[in-house]
């Protein structure tokens, strides 16, 4: 009935402990769809490797994390004076750490809250959120003026260009080390094992620490499988109409139809190879089905991605199986092939 995430709970749970002992000072990252295992699920697996942060994305996902993970809650959304970053439940205040990427922002998030914890961002040339070398001079002085803030350190997003960045941070270090603030810590993302090494040697005063999602939790893609279920099946003549725009099939075959729709994240696949008019030709002439306008779904059958009868429905989608393939029965599992940060299962089950 069901898309599922089954995960092999023991390779799973071996790989983030793998990934915890190889990294000190993880900092786990759990937003959005919880990489497809949802927040929750992720805020306990963070309680249990022992970590003493995790992040979020937004002040919106706090609630969903704070009972089940009880250490400091790192919001990687900058803050700003409006909206959901005023109203973070009191009691969790003192375990909030916010990201502040405006010099304005932090006189404001101070006035509100004198003890507030927060780290500096500071700009990359990802160009997304932070303060530039100067802006975060000028924070540092700011901080000067209020001795209850908790600077908690200096936050780095890069792009994903692993193994390419150790210029980069060495310019941004310079600029936190002329900073001159009584701080220790800088928050990075995305850099690889072997540039968070060389950065901890050449800065022995700094405790890096990284925030890892995707590599973390869908670290070990063998840990985990996704499968729809057959709910239907039905045999087609060429010419028999189907679905809701009653198109017809092109030649005899099957109608399946699978659990996963729009609603889990199931979407149309680009059509595979070139689309040339010459190669739209040669289709035609073999009488292939993508000729008819099929378009490739992401469900395999026999380890060959099929296609959709139709654009996918809500919950479920129908799938044109051509008359040679084995026809798989009510009741049985399919493989699923998705983004893992844009699905929502129905289901996930840890073995
Ligand atoms: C999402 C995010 C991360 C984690 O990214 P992954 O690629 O999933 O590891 C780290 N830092 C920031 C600021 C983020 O927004």
């Amino acid at each position: 009935m069901s898309l599922t995430l089954t995960v092999d709970g023991d390779r799973w749970r071996a790989h983030l402990r793998a990934v915890a002992g190889a990294e000190p000072g993880l900092v786990p990252v759990a937003k959005g769809n919880g990489y497809g295992f949802t927040l929750g699920r992720l805020a306990r697996k963070a309680a249990w490797l022992g970590v003493d942060t995790l992040a979020v994305g937004t002040y919106d996902e706090l609630p969903e994390v704070a009972s089940r993970f009880d250490g400091s809650l790192l919001v990687l959304t900058p803050w700003r004076p409006f909206g959901a970053a005023l109203e973070v439940d009191p009691a969790l205040a003192s375990r909030v750490i916010h990201t502040v990427s405006r010099v304005e922002d932090l006189d404001d998030l101070l006035g509100r809250q004198p003890d507030a914890r927060f780290v500096l961002e500071r700009l990359t040339s990802m160009l997304r959120h932070g303060l530039t070398a100067r802006e975060l001079w000028a924070a540092a002085r700011a901080v000067g003026d209020h001795p209850r803030a908790r600077v908690e350190g200096v936050a780095l997003h890069l792009p994903l260009a692993h193994g390419a960045h150790l210029s980069e941070v060495q310019r941004l270090m310079n600029d936190v080390v002329a900073a001159e603030l009584a701080l220790d810590t800088i928050w990075v993302s995305h850099l690889s094992a072997a540039e968070l090494a060389t950065l901890r040697a050449a800065y022995p005063d700094f405790t890096f620490r990284p925030r890892i999602g995707t590599d973390l939790w869908l670290g070990d893609r063998g840990a985990l499988r996704v499968t729809a279920t057959v709910l239907d099946v039905h045999a087609v003549e060429r010419g028999d109409a189907f679905g809701y725009r009653h198109r017809t099939a092109p030649k005899a075959g099957h109608i399946l139809v699978v659990s996963g729709g729009t609603a889990h994240g199931i979407g149309l696949e680009a059509p595979t190879g070139d689309a040339s008019l010459r190669s739209r030709a040669a289709t035609l002439a073999r009488g292939g089905l993508d000729a008819a306008g099929f378009v490739r779904s992401p469900f395999s059958i026999d380890g060959k991605q099929r296609l959709f009868a139709e654009p996918p429905h809500m919950q479920a989608s129908m799938l044109f199986l051509p008359h040679s393939a084995h026809v798989p029965a009510v009741g049985d599992q399919v493989d699923v092939r998705v983004r893992y940060t844009a699905t929502a299962f129905d289901r996930v089950v840890i073995d």
